[in-house]
């Protein structure tokens, strides 16, 4: 079976393609390079002995599309090509509604002219915005998200799901991601952000390495156990194998499920600091700064309908979280020559 990843070569796109390929199916990439670099697709093959196709297009480009379409067999898509920091969400919306909705339709549309049915989506827990409990399960309200990032999102989940309810033969899976850190165990991939990052480990293996001068910890007043911001971390390559599960699942079930990939359970900023400390031996400089605007307190996720509808559940710990981050930093991060 013959599985197209848009953003193949990306974070998360890149840790499914591995298990994907572990797992027999046959993978093509479409991505733009515009925020990761094609040598991943031969790291991919050291690690799995297989290099898979890489297409470099614009996924919103129906032309490019087709010819791709035209050349290969595609059975089914997973969707992860899209922009996705937060910050440049809120000071350039346009771009992002335009890239990150374009993409989606554009799909949908050659996808429905070449008979390709199953399409499984990279969501984010960010649709649910700011709970009023934790765990998150799946019936928990979605749409108030605080940015265009995060509608981006939900608008494209709300595009698929009527999709679906217009053509009985489609089936989706919208996969809500929690919090994916990590790399893969190889250090050969990871996540590589462009310029200062945003999330959390990729800043605490940064200021580790002295390529950042410290850690600024957002916030120590929220309503949480010691003060800090508690989120569901889950490691990158549990996620991948999710996304394997996934597409079984849309191989044997028509309609649209909405299912988290999360933990299941909430860490601290100060907990995960102190894990990445005790897993390495390395010591993170760090300051207390202000809360960061948009952040919630607590969030993690619900995870009987992952285990339920798709019969997976995340396996790894915090320590392998930090362990393989830290391994991926020091082997080929950012700053290193690999
Ligand atoms: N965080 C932090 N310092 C950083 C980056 C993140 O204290 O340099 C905190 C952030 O406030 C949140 C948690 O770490 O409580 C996870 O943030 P991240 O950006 O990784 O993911 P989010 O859940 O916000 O999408």
């Amino acid at each position: 079976m013959s599985v197209l990843l848009t953003g193949g070569t990306g974070f998360v796109g890149s840790h499914t393609a591995v298990e994907l390929i572990n797992a027999g199916y046959d993978v093509v990439i479409a991505d733009n390079l515009s925020n990761s670099s094609a040598d991943v697709v031969d790291r991919i093959g050291r690690i799995t002995g297989v290099v898979p196709p890489l297409y470099v297009i614009d996924v919103a480009d129906k032309t490019a599309l087709n010819k791709l379409f035209d050349e290969r067999s595609i059975d089914a898509v997973i969707h992860f090509a899209g922009y996705k920091a937060v910050g440049e969400s809120v000071a350039r919306p346009l771009m992002y509604y335009r890239n990150n909705l374009d993409t989606a339709l554009s799909l949908l549309e050659t996808m429905e002219e070449h008979g390709t049915r199953i399409f499984v989506f990279s969501s984010s827990a960010t649709v649910y915005g700011d709970p009023e409990t934790v765990p998150i399960d799946e019936s928990s309200p979605a749409g108030s998200c605080s940015n265009p990032y995060g509608r981006t999102k939900y608008f494209v989940e709300k595009i698929l799901s009527d999709a679906a309810a217009a053509d009985p033969d489609l089936s989706v899976v919208l996969l809500r991601y929690f919090n994916p850190i990590g790399a893969h165990e190889s250090g050969l991939i990871g996540e590589l952000p462009s310029g200062i990052p945003n999330n959390l480990m990729a800043c605490i293996t940064q200021a580790a390495a002295g390529i950042l001068e410290q850690l600024s910890i957002y916030g120590a007043d929220y309503p949480t156990p010691d003060g800090t911001g508690v989120r569901d971390y889950i490691h990158v390559s549990d996620l991948a194998a999710g996304h394997v599960a996934a597409l079984r699942y849309a191989q044997d079930h028509k309609g649209c499920e909405a299912v988290n990939l999360g933990a299941g359970r909430g860490f601290s900023v100060l907990e995960v600091v102190r894990a990445f400390e005790e897993t390495t031996g390395v010591h993170v400089p760090r300051r207390f700064a202000p809360r960061r605007a948009g952040d919630i307190a607590m969030c993690y996720a619900g995870t009987e309908k992952a285990l339920k509808v798709l019969g997976w559940r995340a396996e790894k710990s915090l320590e392998d979280m930090c362990r393989d981050a830290w391994r991926w930093q020091r082997n080929c991060g950012p700053g290193t020559d690999p």
